[in-house]
Order: C-alpha cells, then sequence, then structure tokens
C-alpha cells in the first residue's frame, strides 16, 4: 500500500501544525482551515476509512477528538466545536474538529488551491497544542 499524506505526516518525512500525539493517534491543524483551530485526529495505522477502524482504535480516536473539541472551546473562547467526517480527498481515516463562533463560518469553503497560512497556523498550534 502506497503512504498516504497523512502516514507522510506520521513518520515526519512531511511537516504538520502538531496539536497532539501518543501512540495510537495524531492530530494537527488542517492546512486549509474552515476556521481557526480546524484540526484533523488521525489514526496512526492507515486505513481508509474511519468506520473500518476496529473497535479499540476507533474508540481512541473518538476519546481524542472529545478531548481536543472541549480543550479547543475553552482555549480558543469560542461557544461551539463541530465535527465533520469527509474522507474525499485523503484515503486515510480522520475527523475534522472545527470550533466555531457562528454557524455562517461553520460553513466557510476554504481555496483548497491557497499556499497555507504557516504563520496564522503555528500561531494558532502554539495555543492548542497538547504536546
Ligand atoms: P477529506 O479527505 O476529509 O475530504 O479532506 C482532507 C483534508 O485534509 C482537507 O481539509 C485538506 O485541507 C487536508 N489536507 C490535505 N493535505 C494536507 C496536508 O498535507 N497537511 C495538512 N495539515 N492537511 C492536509
Amino acid at each position: 500500500m502506497q503512504d498516504s499524506i497523512f502516514t507522510k505526516i506520521i513518520k515526519d518525512e512531511i511537516p504538520c501544525h502538531k496539536i497532539y500525539e501518543d501512540d495510537t493517534v495524531l492530530a494537527f491543524l488542517d492546512i486549509h482551515p474552515i476556521t481557526t483551530g480546524h484540526m484533523l485526529v488521525v489514526p496512526k495505522k492507515q486505513i481508509e476509512f474511519l468506520w473500518d477502524l476496529d473497535d479499540e482504535t476507533y474508540q481512541h480516536v473518538m476519546a481524542v477528538a472529545k478531548k481536543l473539541s472541549n480543550h479547543a472551546r475553552v482555549t480558543l473562547n469560542v461557544p461551539f466545536v463541530g465535527a465533520q467526517v469527509i474522507g474525499v480527498d485523503v484515503p486515510h481515516a480522520h475527523i475534522h474538529i472545527i470550533p466555531f463562533t457562528d454557524v455562517s463560518e461553520y460553513h466557510n469553503v476554504p481555496d483548497m488551491s491557497a499556499e497555507p497560512n504557516h504563520g496564522a497556523l503555528s500561531a494558532t498550534a502554539r495555543k492548542l497544542t497538547l504536546i
């Protein structure tokens, strides 16, 4: 199996704005965020669909998503944190965690062809990191 872009990030072959890591999961900021703090919670094992994870890994990914959502709500001082499972672009299971204040923000459509704003991403990662 070819390594996904997320496996390359997990192997440290590609940089990321890391938020959290343990033996099973890596969480980092999405390079094309819908909102400030938009992060991806990714199991280290490369399985295409979240729904195909073994129960133990799935439950751990969900527990980390819960922990990071509550952490983002407090740290970024926002009332809401949404979650999405899409998986159309990257064939490696992940959950999008999206902090927001107004529902219109949650429906932002980022320009996927834009150059990532690494300055803004690292400032957000510094606030959110749980490493
Ligand atoms: P999905 O597969 O859920 O449809 O979308 C994949 C998400 O991964 C997109 O929101 C996209 O911006 C993000 N993404 C794709 N490549 C990279 C990357 O190299 N680094 C990071 N941090 N995010 C990425």
